[in-house]
């Protein structure tokens, strides 16, 4: 037992079993290169989060994963197995919401959960539980017997989710579950992959919305053409710039030596008056909001609002890219 508990010392994370083990991934669409060497390791237990703008080889990556796409180069296992079109076992052990809403308009709500959980789950009695779990866990049980087509944009995305999540496997893979999505939707699924993900299951989410994966993810690897630009939970991924604080003041009578001034200050990066607000860029420091604000009091300026926001991740995109996350 004595090494059981070294092992766990501090290194518990290099250490924690791959859900998801991706190694060198090349894939190519005619000359287009939609992945480019990524590598991904995603731990057991972990929300892992895939962010990037479109285009940017988040679906790609996914469906290589699934091996519902060949790809060039590389390899992939999960759950500690190699992954194959035909590798059924393994399958039934994934869940997969994806990006485009795939569901039977013929069939009812209750039909189609039942339809995709039937896939893994052949004994009646087990899948009718299931399917009343994923009913419920999406909120769609006074909607049971309506087909899809009269769901609104936000309870199909739920549908798309339960048919993905019913048969309650082992990790779950979610493609941009929130786009279109109404913002009282999109909390509920959020929520929803919370409690999934507390319950044991793993969980990858790929989104080019910032906000979510920062709000849900323990990890985050920030993609663009293909290939990694970073990795690490927000915090780390943040510390990585060197961009602090962003300050903004409403001042209407900042003059231009005063606008100098700022822009001298030893944790100015770069200063923006538009006549109303000064915009402020700073680096990483302490007192960067008492700094300016203590140099436009001595310069008599008026102050009115005032606001400091902490970098984002799209500050990281944007210093490590060119530019931003939504272009
Ligand atoms: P994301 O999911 O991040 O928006 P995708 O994986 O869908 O990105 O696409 C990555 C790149 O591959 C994009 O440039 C896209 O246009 C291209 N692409 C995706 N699917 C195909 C395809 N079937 N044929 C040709 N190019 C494709
Ligand atoms: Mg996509």
């Amino acid at each position: 037992m004595g090494n059981t508990v070294d092992l766990m010392d501090g290194t518990a994370a290099e250490l924690a079993s791959s859900a998801v083990l991706v190694n060198g991934l090349v894939k190519r669409y005619g000359d287009m290169v939609a992945l480019d060497y990524l590598d991904l390791d995603v731990h057991e237990g972990e929300i892992f989060g895939l962010l990037g703008p479109n285009g940017s080889g988040k679906s790609t990556a996914i469906n290589c994963i699934l091996a519902l796409l060949t790809y060039d180069a590389g390899s992939v296992r999960v759950l500690g197995d190699a992954m194959t079109p035909t590798s059924y076992a393994l399958k039934r052990r994934i869940g997969v919401v994806p990006q485009n809403v795939a569901v039977f308009n013929e069939l009812s709500v209750e039909q189609n959960i039942d339809y995709f959980c039937s896939l893994y789950v052949k004994e009646k009695p087990r899948r009718k539980v299931f399917v009343e779990e994923a009913l419920d866990f999406v909120g769609l049980r006074e909607f049971r017997r309506f087909r899809p087509g009269k769901l609104s944009g936000g309870l199909l995305r739920r549908l798309n989710i339960a048919c993905g999540i019913a048969h309650q496997p082992d990790l779950i893979i979610f493609d941009e579950p929130t786009v279109a999505v109404d913002p009282q939707s999109r909390n509920a699924i959020l929520e929803g992959i919370q409690r999934l993900n507390a319950a044991g299951t793993t969980v990858i989410y790929t989104s080019h919305y910032m906000e979510e994966v920062e709000q849900i993810c323990d990890r985050i690897l920030i993609m663009d053409h293909g290939r990694q630009i970073a990795l690490g939970t927000a915090q780390e991924l943040k510390d990585m710039i060197s961009i602090g604080e962003q300050i903004s003041v409403g001042t209407l009578d900042l003059s231009e030596r005063a606008l100098d001034d700022v822009r001298q200050l030893a944790a100015v990066i770069d200063a923006h008056y538009d006549g109303k607000e000064l915009v402020v860029r700073c680096g990483r420091g302490e007192h960067n909001l008492i700094d300016v604000l203590g140099l436009l009091e001595r310069e008599h300026a008026t102050i009115g609002h005032i606001a400091s926001r902490a970098p984002t991740l799209n500050d990281v995109f944007l210093e490590i890219t060119g530019k931003g996350l939504r272009d």
